[in-house]
């Protein structure tokens, strides 16, 4: 029929105009290694800002004490305490809790937001344990990890940029993070430092060096996305500081916000980046990352049922709700092997009220996911390639095969198996024949742990 016709336009349209072939992705890694040379060079020279960390020296084993880290960077987040055993002993006992973020107080006031993290903090210590053991005399100390872009004054102070992914209180931004945290902290009567102020992609990076010393970038892939690497400190013409020891630098780059001619963007992507909290920006992010994926694809899904009366003469109510599909459901709908699609089925009756689609139907949603996180893995893929070529390890130079370890960590990458397989078989596909020397570990909760050990070697006591 014509409805059908029309509906398959549409769905053959968004397809083309995602196609993400290897050429352009090499363009997109390209224009990566541009972009990060251009924000290494000078303050506000590109859309990346390319952070510097103030992690000159990521852990070595050694570590050794209690630790305590707080991850705050999405719709949940996580305290944690490690006991730090030292070379031989390693992580001793590590326990952790995690805690929603009631969503009014992301777009509340600072106040609000940083005394209900500091409140739930203080009984997380309340109830640690006998076999947790903070030397005497000692004041508990806090790694701090804070997914946001921010303007790092020291290893634990600095001020907040810009929220991103859905959070949005004006009062926080251009504040020190870190004194915002400490005071709400002292506002609980609880003793505690703050000693390291830490992205999640640093301390994802500190994480996976050490259980890995090959480790030299981190990538997240979760609600948002954001990679760091180890630079050589004489490659940053904008730092003015002391060169350091170690003469290397952790760079945050803030991937999210890379924009580039080459990106394929649709009318969905356009459209999806008008009506967020953040027009104009993190224009990666928005097309990559774990809260935008479902929106994307409930966006086309809007369009086929408007203009091709795809689900019958009027359109579900629901299927007009922004955000109404997360991401999860998404990657489920992707991933129904059963053969009548039993699963889209139910997610379209249960998120959608859609009721009595047919096998075709369905199997042209399965197709529209699949367009959707395909290009946004091959991106990331991209992406990836981009910072390998920054480092120099996308070729043998001299004969030299050094390995190379990138930490993945994030809910995107670690549960929706379809894109993180087509993430992987992509980079291999850019690398070619290095593709030996070059893997990737899932860091599995690297953040959490890596924020914990920077604390430890940013210890007063040291
Ligand atoms: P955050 O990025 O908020 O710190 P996570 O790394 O745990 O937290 O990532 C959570 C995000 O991962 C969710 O917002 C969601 O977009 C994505 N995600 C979680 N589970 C799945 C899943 N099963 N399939 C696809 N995406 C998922
Ligand atoms: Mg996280």
């Amino acid at each position: 029929s014509g409805r059908w016709a029309r509906a398959m336009a549409i769905l053959k349209e968004v397809d083309e105009k995602s196609a993400t072939p290897i050429s352009k992705l090499r363009q997109v890694a390209d224009a990566m290694t541009v972009e990060m040379h251009a924000g290494l060079a000078s303050e506000g020279g590109s859309k990346l800002k390319m952070i510097i960390s103030y992690v000159d020296n990521l852990p070595t084993g050694d570590e050794k004490g209690l630790y305590y880290a707080l991850d705050l960077g999405g719709t949940n987040f996580r305290v944690l305490r490690v006991q730090l055993g030292g070379r031989e002993g390693r992580v001793v006992k590590q326990e952790f809790a995690e805690v929603p973020i009631p969503p009014h107080l992301m777009i509340g006031t600072s106040d609000g937001l940083f005394d209900y993290i500091a409140k739930e903090l203080a009984k997380f210590v309340a109830s640690e344990g006998e076999d947790f053991r903070l030397s005497p005399g000692r004041q508990r100390e806090l790694g701090f990890t804070f997914s946001f872009p921010v303007k790092q004054l020291s290893i634990n102070s600095g001020t907040l940029i810009k929220w991103t992914k859905g959070f949005s209180i004006e009062d926080t931004v251009g504040q020190d993070v870190v004194a915002e945290l400490t005071k709400a902290i002292e506002r609980q009567g609880l003793d505690m430092r703050v000693a390291a102020l830490v992205n999640d992609t640093i301390g994802t990076l500190a994480g996976g060096r050490y259980y890995d010393n090959d480790v030299s970038a981190a990538v997240i892939l979760g609600t948002g996305t954001n990679a760091a690497y180890v630079e050589r400190a004489q490659a940053i013409p904008k730092w003015h500081g002391l060169l350091p020891k170690s003469g290397e630098m952790v760079v945050n780059i803030e991937w999210g916000n890379f924009r580039s001619s080459h990106l394929p963007l649709t009318e969905y992507d356009h459209a999806l980046d008008a009506d967020s909290l953040n027009p104009g920006e993190q224009i990666f992010e928005k097309i990559i990352s774990g809260m935008y994926l479902g929106e994307i694809v409930r966006r086309v899904l809007c369009k086929m049922a408007e203009e091709a009366a795809f689900f019958g003469d009027t359109v579900p109510e629901k299927l007009k709700v922004q955000f109404i599909l997360r991401t999860p459901e998404m990657s489920a709908i992707h991933h129904d092997v059963s053969s009548d699609l039993r699963v889209v089925g139910k997610k379209l009756k249960d998120i959608f009220g859609i009721s009595n689609t047919s096998l075709k139907m369905r199997k042209v949603i399965v197709e529209l996911c699949n367009v959707v996180s395909s290009r946004a893995a091959r991106l990331a893929a991209a992406g990836i390639f981009g910072i390998l070529k920054k480092l120099g390890r996308d070729t043998v130079r001299d004969g030299e095969k050094q390995k190379t370890v990138v930490a993945l960590d994030g809910g995107l990458y670690e549960h929706y198996k379809e894109f993180s397989q087509c993430l992987e078989t992509t980079l291999k596909e850019l690398l070619g024949d290095v593709s030996d020397l070059i893997s990737i570990v899932h860091a599995n909760d690297g953040s959490g742990i890596g924020a914990a050990l920077l604390a430890a070697s940013h210890s007063q006591y040291l």
